[in-house]
């Protein structure tokens, strides 16, 4: 391509009629080469374009030397072809982009801080400043000062000079890439800006529409300021409208006061989880000392609205409690079922075989360590049938001492 790409000629020409001149395949992705393409590749810190090749999705653009690779979702016959843009994607890439030289020429002409790095994320921006911290107020005044330029709709332009004319040009530059031949592409902001740069811009700062700063973070020794423009300040203002209108109806407190009943009702609930957990606690003591004073040596006992971990729980203060003892315990819980089976020191009963046993017998698995042996039951139909079953075992193994039954 001895021309420059109709990219680079016209950043709003959103379709081409041009011809596959190369296909290949790299990795395993197929790609083409085309006589010209209004495709950009990936570079400068702007993402790659999407689009069309013909029917087919271009689902990445890469340069490679002195060609530009178009990676496409199925490979593609040469010959005469149309390459069209995703233009709602790019329009939104052109708005970030020249959004990110606007601000950064004002950081370092206003307020003297210098952009070391741009990202332009799917969803956010963000520019890294060397400057240590940014208080609110710095935020508020960096974006009235970029406003006012969108406002003033400053022509924003792009030529190519030699490198013997670049080197006499006051361009806000960090310097060529090491090997860098031939012209030097500079994009200007009238009366603002002169800067190197391969990307796509849009041809006003009015078409920027408006920059919100959205926060700023120390990196690296210096501040990561985070923004959207355009298009991306319009939606995400609507996402966060949506939002705010599902929390005044969940809260039922209006814009102003919404975080402030939502920090409320978390304490609330905290609270709530405190006691309930004080109140569990106490409930699991009391059923303990019922199913000790329990005159059979093997006791059960079911719970409804209750989980795994409370069964656990009680079984081993059972175990501790009445060491004499053995219990088989069950819950149900929004279709759910479990048991554990708790064994005293003192029943002779191999926990972990009866265990098994009563899981066979529920339709379910457990497992455990010592005294208890704990899991989920597919149903509890044969729940009697296992407690029958464990009071022969523990008849058959016995208890040291004296038996109750
Ligand atoms: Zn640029």
């Amino acid at each position: 391509m001895d021309m420059l790409p109709a990219y680079e000629r016209d950043p709003y020409l959103k379709e081409l009629k041009t011809e596959i001149v190369e296909m290949g395949v790299e990795g395993k992705r197929p790609f083409a080469v085309l006589a010209d393409t209004v495709l950009y590749p990936e570079g400068g810190g702007q993402p790659a374009d999407r689009g069309w090749l013909g029917g087919v999705e271009v689902t990445d653009v890469q340069r490679c030397e002195a060609t530009i690779r178009h990676f496409l979702a199925r490979p593609v016959e040469a010959g005469p072809v149309t390459v069209r843009l995703d233009w709602v994607r790019r329009f939104d890439h052109m708005q970030q982009h020249t959004g990110q030289h606007l601000l950064t020429a004002v950081a370092a002409d206003r307020f003297g801080w210098p952009t070391t790095a741009f990202h332009l994320g799917e969803r956010i921006c963000d520019v890294e400043l060397g400057v240590a911290a940014l208080a609110a107020a710095d935020l508020e005044a960096i974006e009235g000062a970029v406003a006012e330029k969108i406002r003033a709709a400053l022509t924003v332009s792009t030529r190519r000079v030699t490198q013997a004319e670049f080197a006499t040009l006051a361009v806000r530059t960090r310097g060529l890439p090491a090997g860098h031949q031939g012209d030097v592409r500079l994009v200007g902001i009238a009366g603002t800006d002169l800067n190197t740069c391969g990307g796509t811009h849009v041809r006003s700062t009015a078409e920027i529409e408006v920059i919100k700063l959205l926060g700023a973070e120390p990196m690296r020794g210096g501040t990561r300021l985070t923004f959207v423009a355009g298009g991306r300040v319009r939606a995400r203002l609507g996402r966060h409208e949506a939002r705010n209108a599902r929390l005044r109806a969940a809260l039922g407190a209006p814009d102003e006061e919404i975080a402030a009943v939502a920090e409320t009702k978390l304490e609330q609930l905290q609270a709530a989880e405190k006691r309930a957990r004080g109140l569990e606690e106490e409930l699991a003591a009391a059923l303990v000392a019922a199913l000790a004073v329990d005159p059979h040596r093997v006791v059960s006992a079911h719970f409804e609205g209750k989980d795994a971990a409370f069964l656990q729980a009680l079984g081993r203060r059972l175990v501790e409690r009445a060491p004499a003892k053995a219990a088989l315990l069950t819950a149900s819980d929004g279709g759910r079922s479990f048991f554990a089976l708790a064994v005293g020191e003192e029943v002779r009963l191999d926990v972990q075989a009866a265990g098994r046993e009563v899981a066979a017998l529920l339709a379910g698995r457990g497992g455990g360590a010592g005294r208890v042996f704990q899991g989920k039951a597919g149903n509890l139909a044969e729940r009697e049938g296992a407690v029958a079953r464990l009071r022969d075992l523990a008849a058959i193994g016995g208890v040291g001492g004296k038996q109750e039954e």
